[in-house]
């Protein structure tokens, strides 16, 4: 286990600070190594040495070559990545290679796009001016990642502020750091300018604070729970301080009753059981035409039996654990509330299986006759149980479906182009996936609505989101 873990003005530090983090494999409980408790100080130093790397503006040409690199370094060390991220965050390898391969996918996706940047000059003279259009870079970014994605989260912000020219303060989440260390270990090889991207750790909280308070620190861009979006936005109101946010989900996945069924069951099984059920786009309440309730439970009831549980570096995993006990007791209360106001469990069980000890491995679960009172439906469950719920007519299941705090994803099938439409414009969702459960993609912007978020990661809007728009008029 490597010992540095803080990244500032191009150097490592932190291995000489006593007070330290330990990380644990959330399948066996061992521990991975441990990283130092950083905090406020550490946070300046990173914010000024950020400040200091602004000082000349990197050229599109430069950017590109940096974001190419990266992507290449990426993919080269793809399986000890792949490694790393299933050590410490539980998810099967072909879903960290897959995360990898996303990851390197912002940077390449990026590396592409930056003629978006370039300035723009307005047709002719307007009063009595020659116009230009300016994308800036921001300057100083907070980037703050969450662990279900240790390694994606954090480069599809990273690749879009170096894109925009920002410098760059970065805090993976203390449950999974050490893919960001991985992460950093290229950056440091790639010997970009001292100070342009810094990696601090620890107590998030007053990291948090920092990047909020300090007038050097220009945007905020967070990935986590609804609770610290609204906490980062109470910091950063006095400070006038551009966020973005992408908070918590609880996409509904309606299947009306012309839908291909089979397709809708599959798409459900690879979007709801990614990561073990934890991930923001996560199909949460699952709405289904009554007349065809039975027959979608029937079809997934063989395939959620079949799913494979373990510890994520077995090649025959399907689902690995939760990320510790805690997540454990949330999932299984919210499917004990739901049974006990009359929820049937369809697959599932309270058992953990003896050999799985560490208590971080849900059984996946199928429930059936959840209704919108049931703590399922009102929270994002992030964990592998399927909640079924049979509606009537479209008023009531969009009613149903928009009534959450939330508005990220939401999922639609059916087989009528028109209905698809209709349901897509009345749901409040950043991203709708159309007889897909198809998550986010470099190529386009994602974010959501409400409590969701907003600011948007990926596209060219998510490009944009770290530039600052400058206009220059010249007297003719
Ligand atoms: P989750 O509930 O998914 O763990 P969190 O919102 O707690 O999500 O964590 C997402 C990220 O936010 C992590 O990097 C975590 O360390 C960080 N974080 C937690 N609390 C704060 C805070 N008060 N200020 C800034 N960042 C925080």
């Amino acid at each position: 286990m490597t010992k540095h873990s803080g990244y500032v003005a191009g150097a490592w530090i932190g291995e000489a600070v006593t007070d330290r983090i330990t990380v644990r494999n959330p399948a066996t409980g061992a521990p991975l190594g441990d990283i130092p408790r950083l905090g406020a100080a550490e946070t300046r130093r990173a914010i000024e040495a950020a400040a200091a790397a602004l000082s000349e503006e990197s050229s599109l040409d430069q950017r590109r070559t940096w974001l190419e690199t990266i992507a290449e370094m990426l993919l080269k060390r793809r399986d000890a990545l792949a490694a790393t991220i299933t050590a410490e965050q539980g998810k099967p390898t072909r879903e960290s290679l897959a995360e990898v391969d996303y990851s390197a996918g912002f940077f390449r996706y990026f590396a592409t796009e930056l003629h978006h940047l370039e300035d723009r000059t307005l047709p002719g003279e307007i009063r009595s001016c020659r116009w230009v259009v300016r994308h800036r870079p921001a300057g100083v970014v907070g980037l703050i990642a969450p662990w279900n994605f240790p390694l994606a989260m954090l480069c599809k912000k990273l690749s879009a502020a170096l894109a925009a020219g920002c410098a760059v303060v970065a805090k993976p989440a203390e449950l999974t750091p050490l893919s960001a260390i991985a992460l950093f270990e290229i950056l440091h090889e790639l010997r970009l300018p001292a100070g342009l991207v810094n990696l601090v750790m620890g107590d998030a909280p007053a990291i948090g604070q920092v990047m909020c308070e300090d007038a050097r620190v220009r945007i905020v861009s967070f990935t986590g729970s609804t609770d610290v979006g609204r906490r980062l936005s109470v910091q950063a109101a006095p400070h006038l301080k551009r966020l973005s946010l992408e908070l918590g989900g609880n996409a509904p996945f309606i299947v009306l009753r012309d839908a291909d069924l089979q397709r809708a069951a599959e798409a459900l099984m690879t979007n709801k059981f990614r990561a073990a059920g934890q991930t923001c786009v996560c199909a949460n309440r699952i709405y289904v035409a009554r007349e065809v309730v039975g027959a979608f439970v029937e079809l997934l009831r063989p395939r959620v039996e079949s799913l494979v549980v373990g510890n994520g570096a077995l090649p025959t995993t399907d689902i690995g654990p939760l990320i510790n006990k805690a997540a454990f007791a949330k999932v299984m209360r919210q499917v004990r509330h739901a049974m006990s106001l009359g929820a049937t469990r369809v697959v599932g069980s309270d058992a953990v299986p003896p050999e799985h000890d560490w208590g971080c491995f849900f059984p996946p679960t199928l429930l059936q006759g959840v209704r919108a009172e049931m703590e399922i439906c009102q929270q994002e469950t992030f964990g592998p149980v399927i909640a079924i719920s049979a509606f009537d007519d479209e008023e009531s299941v969009l009613k149903e479906a928009n009534a959450t705090e939330y508005g990220l994803a939401a999922y639609l099938f059916t087989n009528d182009p028109q209905k698809a439409r209709r349901y897509a414009a009345r749901l409040h969702c950043g991203h709708v996936g159309i007889n897909t459960g198809q998550g986010p993609t470099p190529e386009a912007p994602f974010g959501g609505v409400k409590h969701s978020g907003f600011g948007r990661e990926g596209g060219v809007e998510g490009l944009l989101e770290f530039t600052e728009t400058q206009t220059s008029a010249t007297a003719s």
